[in-house]
């Protein structure tokens, strides 16, 4: 079997084209949606992934405010800058880059963002409104890794989904969203026993681990749809890194009925349901 590839770009680009429209349609009514990003430091892997959103946010015809703060900043200072954002009436989402510098708690940082631009979904009052099943702002890895998964089923409903990780901002809330699918989720990690069985039940399967190609080609079941969220950087050809997800992609590939890429599967959606986000925080404000 030669697995269908789930080309995120492509449904990124559908569900972007959308949210533009919704845009369209709130500043005709007065409403621009903002998005704040606040990024401390100078971490450069954060620097890039900060600009790409800013250029989407654009693109999608929002506005985008970047507030770059040194690292030496104090967590007092950091709480203030946030609390600034949560009474700025042109900003809707407010999103904190992780991580934070030593000595500042992210999860003070996280609490502080008001939960009705927390575009993240990582407040806490966010997290348990998901877990109760209440309509709320949800992550958004995981949000779009259901829908990747949807593009190949649109209907879930009882499929045995196994998600590989328990993070809070992947595994755990991508478990959410599948039950809140009426799947049939087991979440397996670190300490699971034999692994690999694990990962053969599964018509659905989600990698969320951060080890490179760890999920081998025989751990799939026969046409499984895999959800690849892995992002690891490997030494490449003439000095330069490549990238390659939690996934041994081609093995799986030759088992799998559809498959997402690393890169061009999940990265992409991310970004994407990040602007749905702030788009839905500011049609309810
Ligand atoms: P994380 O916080 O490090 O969590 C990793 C999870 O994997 C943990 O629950 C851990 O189990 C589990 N794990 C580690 N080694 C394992 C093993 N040998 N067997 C089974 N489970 C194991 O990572 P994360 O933030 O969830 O991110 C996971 C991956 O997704 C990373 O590669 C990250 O770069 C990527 N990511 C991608 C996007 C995107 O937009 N595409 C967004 C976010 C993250 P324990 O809990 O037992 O330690």
């Amino acid at each position: 079997m030669t697995a269908r590839i789930i080309d995120g770009k492509i449904l990124a680009a559908e569900l972007r084209a959308k949210i533009a429209a919704g845009v369209r349609a709130l500043t005709e009514r007065g409403v621009v949606p903002g998005l704040a990003v606040v990024l401390v430091g100078d971490n450069p892997a954060s620097e890039v992934y900060v600009r790409n959103k800013s250029k989407a946010v654009q693109e999608a015809g929002m506005r985008s405010f970047d507030e770059r703060l040194p690292r030496t900043i104090s967590e007092a200072d950091l709480l203030a800058a946030v609390q600034r954002l949560n009474r700025d009436p042109k900003v809707h989402g407010i999103l904190v880059q992780m991580p934070l510098p030593a000595g500042i708690d992210p999860l003070k940082i996280i609490a502080a963002v008001d939960p009705d631009t927390d575009v993240d979904g990582f407040h806490p009052l966010n997290v348990g409104k998901l877990k109760m099943g209440l309509p709320g702002l949800v992550p958004c890895t995981p949000l779009g890794c259901i829908l990747l998964a949807k593009s190949v089923h649109p209907f879930i409903t009882g499929m045995e989904a196994v998600v590989i990780g328990r993070s809070n901002i992947v595994g755990k809330p991508l478990a959410q969203l599948l039950l809140r699918e009426d799947a049939t989720v087991t979440i397996a990690h670190s300490k699971t026993r034999d692994i690999a069985a694990v990962c053969r039940r599964a018509d659905l399967l989600f990698a969320a681990i951060g080890r490179p190609e760890m999920i081998r080609g025989d751990w799939i079941k026969p046409g499984a749809t895999v959800i690849d969220v892995g992002i690891n950087r490997l030494p490449g050809a003439g000095g330069k890194t490549r990238l390659v997800g939690d996934v041994a992609f081609a093995e799986a590939a030759h088992v799998a009925g559809a498959i997402t890429p690393v890169p061009g599967g999940v990265g992409p959606m991310t970004i994407a349901c990040l602007l749905a986000n702030t788009l839905q925080a500011a049609q309810s404000k």
